[in-house]
């Protein structure tokens, strides 16, 4: 542009040399113009433009006049000397050039009009004048905007074609009004030239309402895209926030480059009109070199300081008073935006995280029951679900007592060994839960098989074979796992129910697994409902116990009475031990519970001594009992308070592989033992160690599990254990007693095997305490105290089981013939 400008220039020289002002008149002509140019040059509406300003000027209407009255080259030099002496203190030398080419141009294209009009240039009627000089006058306005526009365009950002047509309106009543002051000028200059004083003065009025109409017009607009921006910072997304201010800043305060500092991350954000150039934590310089202009980020309260919003441009700049206060609006806006954002990224990250901790084990990052059921209901329900689902249910088998030796840190750690085994073990598709406690669950879904899901259980119970280490000590856990698969109907609860029965089922029947099987599900309501229920059970006294005799297998006669403990539920009526015994034990109420058992059976015993039959009683101990060393103290104070000795009481006592290894449970049980309390080995065989536990805690008693009695006549290695079981009952001199027996071959095959007593439904189901002393008094065969013939004839010689009688006779009362009385418990 400066070039074409040039050339122009240069061409109006070379003529203005061939026909240079030659009169006083021609000389002040040409003076007056460069002055009128000047002046018009100063006066402008300025418009900012980043470090830039750009104004609309009178320029064009002193070309236009000065090309009424003067040669064109002189108009052109003129004009280019005006614009020149006009801005050259004002502005800067890029600016200034700009200046004079863009206005040695427009007059250069007004020239170029002239010419084509030929001899009808300089008009001399009114109405030539208004014609003619429109034209001209419409030249050099749209030259002047087609130079200016692209310039301005490319320098705030803004598209050339939306420049155009901001405030048109403005630009065509200024254009309009320029025209009619130059139109007036020059008819003012043909009638009279002195009246030419009066131009300035007009003008200057003119242009004064002009710039204030324009000014108000800028503003409204400034404030209305102030309103905007506002609204827009109205997001809850601090990146939108962010790229919202950045532009929207760069735009409503012109600036080269707004730039955010937040104290919150240490993040920087940077950016123009276009967009976020730099987002990051240690900002490397800027690019941009000029005025920076910073205002703090803090709310209305000057409370909160968030950081600092920055303008920067490339030029000196001097900020408005209203673009000040736009400024401080501006930044309060951002500040409270910012702080609204980061309020809600808290929230969503406070609501993410109970969302996980919702669905998702603290200890072992597993999922949670919640989770599970969750997750098992949509496999279920899911229409086109591929393949079969299934459930494994795990469940660690002397969890608490590791806890209780070892400490909760241990056990802990126990749990979350566990828990990584048990995901190494998973497939991709399953989900590994844990229910709580020591109860694990998998979810398998997808399987190609019912049957495969035996298979998976096996992998994931073989998982936990190998010893944990904790702190180098190798413990080894030993688990139970019950499979269920999906069900028809029912969905996740009932899933959830099935493979808990499974899981009982395999802990009963001493295996490491079982799968669900409905034959042998009597359950109807889960051991999971029922906990919540304890404490009212325990409180109402809603815990009963049923005696089951113990036989002399040769006479018949009974030996003692087992007592075996129910739960009379109002509404489920009878319950089965297996399903609330462990809910007994984890609940907390296990030494209340304890209690009232012992209590009742200890009311029992002294109810039949009082009879005559004088019958130790066995109560079942939980493991966990032992753990506690004030137990022994409290069953001595039991037998104290119903005033029997202490060997009417034997305590039946399960293996457990920890058991045998802790020192409470020696001087629990060496208290007990020493105190005259008897003590029996229960289900022996299905534990393990037998040998071992039998050399730490020397007990009166072992009963021969019910499986052995069960499949003795069948398998010749149940057999073998109960043969061994008698021999080392012999060599330990200790009573054995066989459960289960159900059969008269049973009893004979035991009998001969050397088996002294036995217990089972062949003899008696447990029969509530009155009932069973009834059937004692009413006896078999007119013999009170018995409950079935002996195996002998009448005189024989009868072995008795030395232990269980002990010598102490029981009075050979009379009762009447006695028949059977039904269990009553839910068994049947
Ligand atoms: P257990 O100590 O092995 O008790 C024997 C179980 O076998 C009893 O089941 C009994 O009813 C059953 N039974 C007896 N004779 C026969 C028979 O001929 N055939 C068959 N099929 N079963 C027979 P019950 O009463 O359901 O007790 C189950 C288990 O619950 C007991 O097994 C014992 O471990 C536990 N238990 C019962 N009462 C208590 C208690 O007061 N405290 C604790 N800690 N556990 C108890
Ligand atoms: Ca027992
Ligand atoms: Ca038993």
């Amino acid at each position: 542009m400066v070039a074409c400008a040039a050339v122009v220039a240069l061409v109006a020289l070379v003529s203005t040399l061939h026909r240079p002002p030659s009169s006083v008149r021609d000389v002040v002509t040409t003076a007056t113009l460069v002055v009128m140019v000047a002046l018009a040059t100063v006066t402008k509406t300025p418009v900012r433009i980043r470090s830039t300003t750009l104004a609309t000027a009178w320029v064009e209407t002193a070309i236009v006049v000065g090309l009424a009255v003067a040669p064109s080259p002189w108009v052109i030099l003129a004009t280019g000397l005006g614009v020149a002496c006009g801005s050259v203190t004002r502005l800067p030398a890029i600016k200034t050039a700009f200046g004079i080419a863009k206005h040695i141009l427009v007059a250069g294209g007004a020239t170029a009009a002239i010419a084509l009009m030929g001899d009808r240039w300089p008009p001399r009627e009114p109405l030539s004048i208004v014609v003619l000089l429109g034209i001209v006058y419409l030249v050099a306005a749209l030259l002047d905007d087609v130079l200016a526009i692209p310039v301005i365009a490319l320098a705030s950002g803004t598209p050339i074609s939306r420049q155009f047509r901001s405030n048109i309106d403005l630009r065509i009543a200024g254009f309009a009004v320029r025209f009619v002051v130059a139109v007036c000028t020059l008819l003012i200059l043909q009638a009279d030239p002195r009246l030419l004083l009066a131009v300035p003065p007009l003008v200057l009025s003119l242009h004064l309402a002009y710039s204030t109409r324009i000014r108000a017009r800028t503003e409204q607009q400034a404030w209305q895209r102030l309103a905007r921006t506002t609204d827009a910072l109205n997001v809850v997304d601090l990146d939108q926030v962010l790229t919202t201010a950045v532009t929207q800043a760069a735009e409503l305060f012109s600036a080269d480059e707004v730039e955010i500092e937040l104290h919150e991350g240490r993040r920087t954000v940077r950016g123009g009109t276009g967009g976020i150039a730099y987002d990051g934590e240690i900002p490397e310089p800027s690019v941009v070199d000029g005025r920076v202009i910073p205002v703090a980020l803090e709310g209305h309260d000057h409370v909160a300081d968030l950081g600092v919003l920055r303008l920067r441009f490339a030029g000196p700049v001097e900020l408005s008073e209203r673009e000040q206060y736009t400024l401080r609006t501006f930044a309060s806006a951002l500040c409270t935006a910012v702080r609204n954002a980061q309020a809600y990224a808290e929230l969503a990250r406070i609501a993410e995280e109970h969302a996980y901790a919702a669905t998702h084990d603290a200890l072992t990052g597993l999922s949670n029951r919640r989770h599970l059921l969750d997750e098992g209901t949509d496999q279920l329900t899911t229409r086109h679900a591929e393949g079969v689902t299934a459930l494994v249910l795990i469940d660690l088998n002397h969890f608490k007592e590791v806890n209780d030796t070892l400490g909760h840190g241990a056990g802990d750690r126990v749990l979350m060994q566990v828990a990584d085994r048990l995901r190494g073990s998973a497939r991709p598709g399953d989900l590994v839960a844990r229910l709580g406690g020591d109860e694990f669950a998998v979810l398998l879904r997808g399987l190609p098989a019912p049957a495969v899901a035996a298979h998976r259980a096996e992998a994931l119970l073989a998982a936990l074979h190998e010893p944990l280490d904790l702190d180098g000590m190798r413990i080894s856990v030993e688990a139970s796992g019950g499979i269920a698969v999906a069900p028809a109907n029912g969905g996740m609860p009932e899933l959830l129910r099935r493979a808990d029965v499974a899981m009982y089922q395999a802990k009963r029947a001493g295996q490491r697994i079982s799968t669900y099987a409905p034959t042998r599900d009597t359950a109807d309501l889960g051991r999971l409902t029922l906990g919540g229920e304890l404490s009212r059970a325990v409180a109402d006294h809603e815990f009963t116990v049923n005696f089951q005799p113990i036989v002399d297998l040769g006479s018949g006669e009974v030996i003692g009475a087992e007592a075996l403990a129910r739960w009379h539920h109002p509404t489920h009526g009878m319950i089965d031990p297996l399903r609330f015994i462990e809910a007994v034990e984890r609940s907390g109420l296990l030494p209340a519970f304890a209690e009232a058992i012992l209590d009742q059976a200890l009311i029992a015993a002294g109810s039949w001594r009082a009879a005559g039959f004088d019958l130790p009683v066995s109560v079942n101990v939980s493991p966990r009992s032992l753990l506690d060393a004030r137990f022994p103290g409290a069953v001595l104070a039991r037998l104290r308070a119903h005033d029997l000795p202490p060997d009417r009481l034997v305590l039946e006592l399960t293996e457990t592989l920890t058991l045998s290894q802790l020192d409470v449970v020696d001087r629990v049980l060496s208290r007990l033992r020493d105190s005259g309390v008897r003590l029996a080995l229960d289900d022996f065989g299905t534990g393990y160690s037998s040998l071992s536990l039998l050399s730490r805690i020397p007990v009166h008693e072992l009963k021969i599990d019910r499986s052995f009695v069960t499949a003795m006549e069948s398998s010749a290695e149940a057999a073998a254990v109960i043969r061994s079981t008698l021999d080392l009952g012999r060599s330990l001199d200790l009573t054995v007693v066989a459960e289960g027996v159900e059969s008269e071959p049973q009893r004979r095959a035991l009998w001969e095997l050397g088996c002294a007593a036995g217990q089972g439904h062949l003899f008696a189901r447990p029969l509530p305490a009155g009932a069973l002393l009834a059937a004692l008094q009413r006896g078999a065969g007119g013999r009170p105290g018995s409950l079935v013939a002996p195996l002998h004839d009448a005189g024989a010689v009868i072995r008795l089981p030395g232990r269980r009688t002990g010598g102490r006779g029981r009075a050979a009362t009379s009762a009447s013939a006695a028949g059977q009385t039904a269990d009553e418990s839910s068994h049947h």
